[in-house]
């Protein structure tokens, strides 16, 4: 479906659930979610249905995220559901890594083709440091699982923070020559929750190229500019959501697991799905598409997303 801006909406993100084994400091917070809400969140039906409502408005690829999706003890019956909903031609997932080990096996043969692992430094004190919980070998064994279950692609995402790894740029790029992985640096979006980071920590992107002038442009992917470094497997990403925002070829919707449509990312308008028939949840869909604004504000340290959400809460 096109949007009121000639935007054509094919991507839908869908989260699964707010919890998470981890509590990244710029996504949750400590002591993180209520689980009394269990019953305020879509079911599994409820989720496949609106997949299905999607696919009718042109939706074709469906990136299922959270929270940390791998939590999720239905996930597999959720994937397959999306995989084998008609019209869907790509689905994907977003996650932490800790459990692949077990599920990148059954997520495969339940129909995920690429899987996005989030590692944002290669060093056990710091990832511990960041995840306020993590153990970096289980991100690390998550990803090695993840390479061997012949996935169609595999990318790392690390979230760029001035201060805490900006150091590591190159060693988080050499991961592209040493695996067939592409590693997407991501600029720090000031959410309401993680107001614990100074000026300093939203650095841009750019700072990858200053690091590393050997990297060759290649075509940009999505919302991401893809690089090269001399003879490497897979490429780098930039991602840069502060610095020069993607608004005008925006093409995604997503949706909170809590049933809420959510238009765009950072502004605070939200449509509700959970309990409605087919019918109505076909008319949210099409309301919540043609409600994208043109674009949100524009981010800083200094102005943060509009939405009073965390990241957990959205699905990044
Ligand atoms: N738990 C999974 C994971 O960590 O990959 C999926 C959900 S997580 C919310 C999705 C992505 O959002 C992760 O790559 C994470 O690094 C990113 N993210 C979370 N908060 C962010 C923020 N404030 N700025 C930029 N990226 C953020
Ligand atoms: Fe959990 Fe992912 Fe958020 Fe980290 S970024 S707290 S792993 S949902």
């Amino acid at each position: 479906m096109i949007d009121s801006f000639g935007r054509s909406i094919t991507y839908l993100r869908l989260s699964v659930t707010e919890l998470c084994d981890l509590r990244c400091r710029y996504c949750m917070p400590e002591e993180g979610v209520c689980k009394l809400r269990h019953d305020q969140m879509l079911t599994e039906e409820e989720m496949l249905r609106a997949v299905c409502a999607a696919s009718k408005l042109g939706i074709t690829k469906v990136r299922v995220t959270g929270g940390e999706p791998l939590t999720k003890p239905n996930i597999l019956s959720i994937c397959r559901g999306i995989a084998q909903a008609p019209g869907i031609q790509d689905t994907a997932i977003t996650t932490n890594g800790t459990r692949l080990p077990e599920l990148a096996g059954p997520l495969r043969k339940a129909g995920i083709r690429r899987v996005n692992i989030s590692l944002d430094t290669l060093d056990p004190e710091k990832y511990a440091y960041i995840t306020r919980r993590g153990q970096l070998q289980n991100a690390l064994n998550g990803l090695r699982a993840a390479l061997d279950a012949g996935f169609d692609q595999v990318k790392i995402n690390a979230v760029l923070i001035g201060g805490f790894n900006e150091d590591e740029i190159p060693a988080l790029a050499e991961l592209t020559q040493r695996w067939p992985v592409d590693v997407r640096f991501i600029e720090l979006m000031p959410m309401a929750g993680n107001t614990g980071f100074g000026k300093e920590s939203y650095i841009p992107v750019s700072r990858v190229l200053q690091r590393l002038p050997e990297a060759k442009a290649e075509n940009e992917e999505g919302v991401a500019k893809m690089y090269r470094l001399p003879g490497a497997r897979g490429r780098l990403g930039l991602i840069s959501p502060l610095s020069q925002h993607f608004c005008a070829s925006c093409n995604r919707i997503r949706l909170t697991a809590d049933g809420k449509l959510k238009p765009c990312l950072h502004s605070a308008e939200e449509i509700s799905i959970k309990g409605l028939n087919d019918e109505d949840m076909l008319a949210q869909m099409k309301k919540a598409i043609l409600s994208k604004p043109r674009c949100h504000k524009a981010l800083s340290a200094e102005s943060r997303s509009q939405t009073a959400r965390n990241m957990n809460q959205i699905g990044g």
